[in-house]
Order: C-alpha cells, then sequence, then structure tokens
C-alpha cells in the first residue's frame, strides 16, 4: 500500500496550490504529516444542564428566547447586545459582544444552541457561538479539534480538509504496533485512533485515542534508543582494551585507601566495557563525594597499560588545573604521564602539549571540552571520562569520528537525573551509581543561621583553624553592587583578612586571572591559607579533604542543587565537617529550602525536594541535555506509558521476532523525519 508520507497534500480534495504551499509553515506537506496533525484540544458543544456548570466555566445550552433583544452601540461597529433566555429551569441574560446583527433572529420563543462563559453570580452567558434550528453545520452536541494554527488558516477550514483527508486517505493508514501490543493494552487500531483523535465521538474516545498515539510516540522513540543501543553492543568497531587486570588491581591496591563495595563493582563494570569491542557509552551516577575521581583514574590507568591514551573533560578551568594536580598524584611511581590543557597555556606550551599528544608521550590529559576539538590529535584515544557535564554528545563524538576515532565514553554526574530523562535522553546509555559513601565519614552537620549570627560563625571558622583544618566563605557576588544586596567576596575577603590576619585569608573568583586563580587553589591544597573566600567558582569537584568548614551567605540565593554541590566540598575526608547556611530568607519557599538543607545529606533527596518545590523547570537545564520533545507526548505526565513503552521496546529489540513489515517502515520514515542518527540505524 502507498505510504501517506509519500502523497503530497495538495491531493486532498479541497487543497490547492496555494494552500499546500501555505501549510508548509506548519510542517505540513505530505497528507501523513496532515494526517498526524494532532489537535492541541477540543472545544466541547455538547449540550449541558446550566445547574452543573461551574462559574467561569465554557458552557453549551439549548436556550429558549424569553425576552426582547437590547442593543447598546459603541461607535458604528462596537455593540453589546442583551436578551433574557431560559435553560431548563435556569433563567438567564444571554450578552453578545458585537454581533448586533443576530437581533432580529431572537423573537420570543426562539430556540437557539449557545455557547459561552456561565457567570453563576450574575446569571449571565457571554455567548461567543450562538446556533439556531435551521443551522447548516451543526456543532450542537459536537466535540470540535482545536488545532494549533494561526493567521490564514480558521479552524472550520483545518477541520473540514482533515475530515476530507481522513476520507480520502483514512484506509491507507497502516497499523504499526506489534498486534500483541494492541491487544495488551486495548488499543484502537491506529486508523481509528486517527480518526478519533480528530473526531472524537465523544470525550472518552478522544482519550483513547490520544492514550494510543502517546504510546506509540513514545514506543517508537524508544524503539529508535534501544535499537541504537543495540547497535552499539553489536557494533565491534569500538576499542577493545589489552590491559592487564592485576597491573590494574595493583594499582588499586596502592590507593591511600581501601575501594568502597560500590567503587569495586562500578570498576568491574567499566573495565568490562573497555575489553569489549564495543564502544562503551556509560553513565556514572554518585553523589559528591562518593568518589567518582578515583573511579576514573583507575579506567584512565587500565587504558594507560593498554597502550592507549586518555582523556579527562571537566567544565572549568579551576577544575581542570585541580582534577590534573589530584590525578597526576594518584599516578605518582605509575609512570604515568599527565598534562593539563586549558586556554590559559602559552603558545609554546600549548604546543608542547600538542606535540606530546600526537607522539604518544603524553599518556593522559586533562581539560574543558576544547579537549577533544579543533586541532587536537592523539596517538591513539581510548577513553574518554567526562566530569559534570552531563552529556558527551553525538556531535562530539562525531568529532571525534571524523578523526577516526571511537574511543570508549565515561560520563560521570553528581546531580541525580530525572527519571524521565534518565529513560528519554539518557535511556541510550548503561548506568552505574555509586550508592555508598566512604567508609569512616561523618555526616556532615547543616545549620541555617541569621546574618546576626556572624561572630558565632567566626567562631567555629577559628575553632577549625586551630584544629587544622581549613574552611571556605562563599558569597553570591563577587564586588559590591548598587543593584544586589547580597554579600560580595572582595568585602569579605577584606574582613577576614582583619580578624585572621592576611596570610590566612585567601581569594577566587571568576574574574582573576588563570595563574592567580591557580595559585590560591594551590596554597589552599597545600594548607597555607586557611580560609578561602570565593565565589560559587568552587561548587563543582574542587577537593581538598582537610577542608571541615563550608560557609555560604546569602544562601537563599543558591538553588538546592547547588547549594548542596557546594556543601560537598567539605566532608571528604574523616574530619567532622560543617556546613553553615547564612540567610535571612524573605519567601516561605527560601525557608523551607534551608530547611530542606538542614534535614538530609543525601544528594538523591534534595534533588527529589527541589523537584517538588520548583517543578522540574530549568531544573536539569533540560535543553542543554538533549530532551527530546515529543509531539503528544508529556514524558512526566505520561509517565507510566513512557516505562511501558520503554519495557515493550527493550523486549522487542532483544527478542526481535515480532516486528512487522509496517511498523518497520514506519519507524523508518518517522527516523527519516527526525533525520536522526541518520544512516547509523538504518543501513
Ligand atoms: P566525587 O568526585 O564523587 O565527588 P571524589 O572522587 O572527589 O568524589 O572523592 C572525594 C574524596 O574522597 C577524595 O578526597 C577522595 O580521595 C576520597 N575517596 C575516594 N574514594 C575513597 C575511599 N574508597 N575511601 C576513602 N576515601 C576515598
Ligand atoms: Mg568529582
Amino acid at each position: 500500500m502507498q505510504d501517506v508520507f509519500q502523497i503530497p497534500v495538495d491531493q486532498v480534495r479541497g487543497i490547492g496550490e496555494s494552500k499546500a504551499r501555505d501549510l508548509v509553515s506548519l510542517g505540513i506537506v505530505s497528507v501523513g504529516d496532515l494526517l498526524e496533525f494532532f489537535p492541541h484540544r477540543y472545544e466541547d458543544f455538547r449540550i449541558r444542564d446550566l445547574t452543573e456548570v461551574a462559574d467561569g466555566d465554557r458552557a453549551t445550552v439549548a436556550a429558549v428566547v424569553i425576552g426582547e433583544p437590547f442593543v447598546q452601540m459603541f461607535g458604528r461597529k462596537k455593540s453589546r447586545m442583551v436578551c433574557k433566555a431560559a435553560a431548563g429551569t435556569v433563567t438567564f441574560t444571554a450578552v453578545w459582544f458585537n454581533q448586533h446583527y443576530l437581533k432580529d433572529r431572537l423573537t420570543y420563543g426562539t430556540e437557539a444552541v449557545m455557547t459561552g462563559k456561565w457567570d453563576r453570580n450574575r446569571r449571565q452567558l457571554t455567548v461567543s457561538a450562538c446556533e439556531f434550528a435551521n443551522s447548516r453545520n451543526p456543532r450542537a452536541g459536537t466535540v470540535k479539534p482545536v488545532y494549533t494554527v494561526g493567521g490564514e488558516f480558521t479552524q472550520a477550514w483545518m477541520q473540514k480538509i482533515v475530515s476530507t483527508a481522513l476520507e480520502q486517505f483514512g484506509a491507507m493508514i497502516p497499523e504499526t504496533l506489534p498486534e500483541e501490543l494492541v491487544v495488551k493494552y486495548r488499543f484502537m487500531p491506529r486508523r481509528e485512533a486517527i480518526t478519533a483523535i480528530h473526531q472524537p465521538a465523544d470525550a472518552n474516545s478522544g482519550l483513547e485515542a490520544r492514550r494510543r498515539l502517546v504510546y506509540e510516540e513514545l514506543f517508537l522513540f524508544q524503539l529508535k534508543l534501544q535499537a541504537y543501543r543495540a547497535m552499539t553492543h553489536r557494533r565491534k568497531d569500538g576499542v577493545a582494551h589489552r590491559f592487564d587486570r592485576e597491573e590494574v588491581r595493583r594499582f588499586a591496591r596502592a590507593l591511600p585507601f581501601e575501594l568502597t563495595d560500590a567503587q569495586k563493582r562500578v570498576i568491574a563494570d567499566i573495565l568490562r566495557d573497555m575489553e569489549a569491542p564495543h564502544s562503551m557509552n556509560r553513565l556514572l551516577q554518585g553523589d559528591v563525594g562518593s568518589g567518582k575521581t578515583v573511579v576514573a583514574a583507575v579506567a584512565l590507568y587500565a587504558c594507560v597499560k593498554g597502550g592507549l591514551q586518555g582523556a579527562l573533560m571537566v567544565p572549568t578551568e579551576i577544575l581542570a588545573e585541580q582534577h590534573a594536580r589530584s590525578v597526576a598524584r594518584l599516578f605518582e611511581g605509575f609512570g604515568v604521564e599527565v598534562a593539563l590543557l586549558t586556554g590559559s597555556l602559552t603558545d609554546r606550551q600549548r604546543r608542547d602539549v600538542l606535540a606530546g599528544l600526537q607522539s604518544g608521550l603524553i599518556d593522559i590529559v586533562v581539560g574543558t571540552h576544547a579537549l577533544i576539538q579543533e586541532d587536537v590529535y592523539f596517538r591513539g584515544l581510548g577513553l574518554v571520562v567526562t566530569d559534570e557535564q552531563h552529556r558527551f554528545g553525538v556531535q562530539q563524538r562525531s568529532v571525534l569520528r571524523r578523526k577516526g576515532l571511537n574511543p570508549d565514553v565515561l560520563t560521570m554526574t553528581a546531580t541525580p537525573i530525572p527519571r524521565t530523562l534518565a529513560i528519554t535522553a539518557f535511556g541510550d546509555m548503561d548506568v552505574s551509581t555509586l550508592d555508598e559513601l566512604p567508609k569512616g565519614r561523618l555526616p556532615i552537620k547543616t545549620y541555617w543561621v541569621k546574618h546576626d549570627a556572624m561572630d558565632r560563625v567566626l567562631g567555629l571558622i577559628r575553632r577549625e583553624l586551630d584544629a587544622g583544618r581549613q574552611a571556605y566563605v562563599i558569597c553570591p557576588l563577587i564586588e559590591e553592587s548598587d543593584k544586589l544586596d547580597f554579600e560580595n567576596a572582595l568585602d569579605m575577603f577584606a574582613r577576614l583578612h582583619g580578624v585572621f590576619g592576611p596570610e590566612a585569608v585567601g581569594l577566587l573568583h571568576g574574574r582573576l586571572p588563570a595563574s592567580d586563580k591557580e595559585d590560591v587553589m594551590k596554597r589552599f591544597s597545600s594548607r597555607q591559607v586557611g580560609v578561602l573566600v570565593s565565589t560559587t567558582v568552587v561548587e563543582v569537584g574542587v577537593d581538598v579533604p582537610n577542608a571541615s568548614v563550608m560557609v555560604v551567605y546569602d544562601a537563599e540565593r543558591f538553588g538546592l542543587s547547588q547549594l548542596h554541590q557546594l556543601r560537598g566540598r567539605v566532608g571528604r575526608g574523616e574530619h567532622q565537617s560543617y556546613c553553615v547556611l547564612v540567610a535571612d530568607p524573605k519567601s516561605e519557599q527560601g525557608r523551607e529550602r534551608m530547611r530542606v538543607m538542614t534535614e538530609t545529606n543525601d544528594g538523591f533527596e534534595v534533588a527529589r525536594r527541589d523537584l517538588e518545590l520548583r517543578g522540574p523547570g530549568d531544573f536539569f537545564g533540560t535543553k542543554q541535555s538533549g530532551a527530546p520533545e515529543f509531539r503528544l507526548a508529556d514524558p512526566s505526565a505520561d509517565f507510566a506509558l513512557l516505562e511501558a513503552a520503554r519495557d515493550d521496546a527493550a523486549a522487542l529489540v532483544r527478542d526481535g521476532e515480532f516486528w512487522t513489515a509496517a511498523a518497520y517502515a514506519h519507524l523508518r520514515s518517522f527516523l527519516l523525519r527526525q533525520q536522526m542518527f541518520q544512516g547509523e540505524l538504518l543501513d
């Protein structure tokens, strides 16, 4: 049978060449596009009993005119007309704006179906549509679709052409879901569902149609993800690392601590993937302080022992410097050459690093995402680890592919991924979780104090400094602002100088030159500086286990996840650590955020409460993370269907036997339309 996506939309009766051209602006080119141009809501013209209509609702009633219409004109075109009417047992005032041409038809005893907004207290219906007994195309009693169209297209025209298209081509709509699934979920057949979503006989059949089509959309999406994942696993075009496991174990044993069980389990997952000939695409989730960097180091070590190079990508230069240093420390005595590549290297340094990567002299390079781009060439890149970058995109992979590289990829994050995203945006990845903190960690004690408690805060810092520990003091601003009344780092730095002496206090913020940043971080790491006054540049990844106090000024300025990240800078060693939130929140929500922080140390719990308080919104930077946009489905609202679709797609890909030819053809045209993974999946 012919594919409706191959038939130009001007084949629909009533659509001429010029209308067909206009429809392109709605993304409608073929008959199939038109049939799948779904309404976003319905207008309900079913007759209701006025006594059951809530105040402010739109409703359609069967009314009888029981008075004389009265018209007030405002200028030549604008008017207000009122008329007494009755519907069932209720008498009311019908009001029309700018429709006084109806006046002559409103004679006593005339029956009319009126649709409008009901004002219960004033017993008044503001009529937007009025239909008399002899209407040619009665809407009364129907449910009409409302399409997302503007300007040149009217709803009535859209309804008409969709209806014509259904008559002409409805029989050609194929079933795409395997019979088993249609039966399992009692779905409408596809043809029926597409008809019903445009022209529901009643509200329930509209919902049923939607359920089937939402499932289908999610199912096809999942099928693509799962097929892609299966393909990556099947394809043997990745790197099969050849390292000596015993050597890797020796490295792990030489670490200054015993790995947690969770770390061991996750490392085993990763090493298995690395040895296999397919390319690894693994997500490593773990709360702050759970020891992800060490896991990365073991994987990188294995990579180097297999004769290949590794790259560690982080979001900021400060982090790059810090990671380069701590990774180099872990590799001390193991003959691994680590280099740092950031934007602040001198030309000469940069040239040396690039040459070292190309010749293979450098084993591991740490830097920001610029690492894998442009003019960076590797002798043999075997593993890319990204930390807190959320996603190693298809694009980045294709940059590497163009250079003939297909390294294993490990993506590490401390941000818990909302379950909808885990199934959609991250659905093609294998996931490992570090669900255990290293032994001997004392839970961080978190306090919330008001600004007037500064003396007590200073007392705590003093006590910890005397005990040999260190402290962070975080301010929202770098310098004083005339617009925002928040603590700034420069003032705080000056103030703490006065209290603890200039030697003991360091300053770090994003506007410092790179060499100054590096210098102050070095002095803090080596304990020369006891108190680091900083902006949120220390938010992710900074690792100084000796630090035991985190003070956050104007904490209500920060989101919960951000506060949790900041707090994660302490409690990284065996010492009791403290987090002090200094805040006078004006709103109840702000106070609730402070309470959440004092109540839990668990990143997943914090994230859950954050979602509750803020709604999903920008929580995870959804746009960045490549969350897909669906036409009908709403991954949160339709979560149950999403999960079902994921499981069904996985089973289908695994067993592979109940593919129908139509499902395959539909998936193919779906993928081509989305231009997703073009070529990769289809050949
Ligand atoms: P994450 O990146 O997950 O926030 P890190 O890898 O930076 O955590 O580890 C946090 C701190 O804990 C570091 O100082 C690290 O050296 C230390 N650490 C990691 N694993 C262990 C372990 N198994 N036992 C004790 N300390 C550990
Ligand atoms: Mg880390």
